[in-house]
């Protein structure tokens, strides 16, 4: 069929396979262009279709050559109709890591659930043996505890107080306005439970249990903390609360296991975990701007090989005072947030295009669901029913 996107709202509900394809192998030229010894060999990737988590993969196994096995919540092709972006990166990452002759295996299912952890422990099990790095990359609206059955849904709302910022509608490209309620005490809890540590924990439990962690083993989880515009949503909201609680998981992780568990903050980019939070797009369109200008723009796959190579495994980690790995440093760096503070007010619908890179946004957010892609014919008749290639494992 001829694929064309179809968005509605912060989502496309429709994915090119071979234009997913086409952006999986360019970061793979980046991964491949940063190859280093002394890196992970056996990678767990828990959230590896898409975002931070897909570059995590392909950085282990393109700039290290490690085995890696990735667990996602993906839709694959049903009725002729196209599949998620996830399912068909991680076919184009399976197929491109198994020609490289690097093990790839996937399991598709609800990483939150006792069943998944188990298949991807067996699969350990017979396959690798141990792993030496779990990346914990998660982003999720909904989580079901496997203990009492019960499904808990994330928010992302300010706490203690209403809060009124600029945003983008990406349905009209216009500045608007947002005003989001406070919080109820339940949904901090109930965000704590899907976004928190718990699940990162349950599943370094059940690996060191099962005898398939190694001795000294390193696992990352990803957070963000940005500017100050975006904290009443983010930093100080509900996700922050979940944020501070993945925090206090790494110490417990570390502190249990024979693991060092890291959590590293990221910059902001586009990916469909990030279209969703209020103000963040409008902030990151702004930013890519000022970013893009002085050349220090990074997107996931640049962030996770500099988190990769110069931080977890290089000799430059950067632990700020809490003890979290920081890859923000350049986002952060304080003549490029005066230069977005000082477009902040300044940023209406009118000078939208002038003063961010709105364009870039939305070339970047299409990319995601593989379209825009250079070398792709959007015309062309293509078969969206694709297998994993290490399905029926
Ligand atoms: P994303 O939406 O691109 O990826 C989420 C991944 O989680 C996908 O692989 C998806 O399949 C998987 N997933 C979701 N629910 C699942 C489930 N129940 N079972 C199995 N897999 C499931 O998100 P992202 O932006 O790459 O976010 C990853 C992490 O990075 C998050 O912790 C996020 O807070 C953090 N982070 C993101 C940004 C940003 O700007 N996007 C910045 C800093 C930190």
């Amino acid at each position: 069929m001829i694929v064309k996107p179809r968005i509605r709202g912060f989502v496309c509900i429709t994915a090119h396979p071979k234009g997913c394809e086409a952006k999986v192998g360019k970061e793979i030229a980046v991964a491949q262009a940063a190859k280093k010894d002394g890196g992970p060999k056996k990678v767990l990737v828990i959230g590896s279709s898409t975002g931070y988590g897909l570059s995590s993969r392909i950085v282990s196994a393109f700039s290290h050559d490690a085995a890696t096995l990735g667990v996602f919540f993906e839709r694959p092709s049903q009725n002729g109709k196209p599949a998620s972006a996830g399912w068909y990166n991680s076919v184009a990452f399976e197929k491109a890591a198994h020609e490289a002759g690097l093990y790839a295996k996937s399991i598709n299912g609800d990483a939150f659930s006792d069943e998944i952890k188990n298949r991807a422990i067996e699969t350990i099990k017979a396959d690798l043996g141990q792993v030496d790095l779990v990346v914990y990359s998660l982003a999720s609206p909904r989580r079901t505890d496997p203990k009492t059955g019960e499904t808990h849904r994330s928010v992302l709302k300010p706490i203690g107080q209403n809060f009124t910022n600029r945003s983008l509608d990406t349905d009209k490209d216009a500045v608007c306005e947002v005003s989001i309620d406070p919080a109820s005490e339940e949904e901090i809890t109930d965000t704590v439970k899907v976004m928190g540590g718990e699940d990162w924990e349950l599943w370094m439990d059940a690996l060191d249990q099962a005898g398939v962690l190694a001795p000294g083993a390193k696992s990352v989880a990803y957070s963000y903390i940005g500017p100050e515009l975006t904290w009443p949503v983010y930093t100080n909201g509900t996700i922050g609360q979940a944020k501070k609680d993945v925090e206090r998981a790494a110490a417990a992780i570390s502190e249990k296991h024979d693991c060092q568990a890291l959590v590293a903050i990221n910059k902001a980019v586009v990916t469909q975990a990030s279209s969703a939070i209020p103000v963040v797009p409008l902030y990151i369109s702004i930013l890519f701007k000022v970013m893009k200008a002085r050349g220090t723009h990074e997107d996931c796959i640049e962030q996770m090989v500099r988190l990769f190579n110069k931080r977890l495994y290089g000799d430059d980690a950067q632990l700020d005072s809490e003890g979290r790995i920081r890859v923000d440093d350049w986002e952060m760096e304080a003549d490029v947030q005066q230069a977005v503070a000082a477009i902040w007010p300044e940023i209406s619908s009118e000078t939208l295009l002038e003063k961010s890179d709105y364009i870039g946004y939305q070339e970047n957010f299409l990319t995601l669901f593989g379209f825009g892609l250079e070398g792709v014919d959007y015309g062309e008749d293509v078969d969206v029913e694709l297998d994993l290639p290490s399905a029926g494992f």
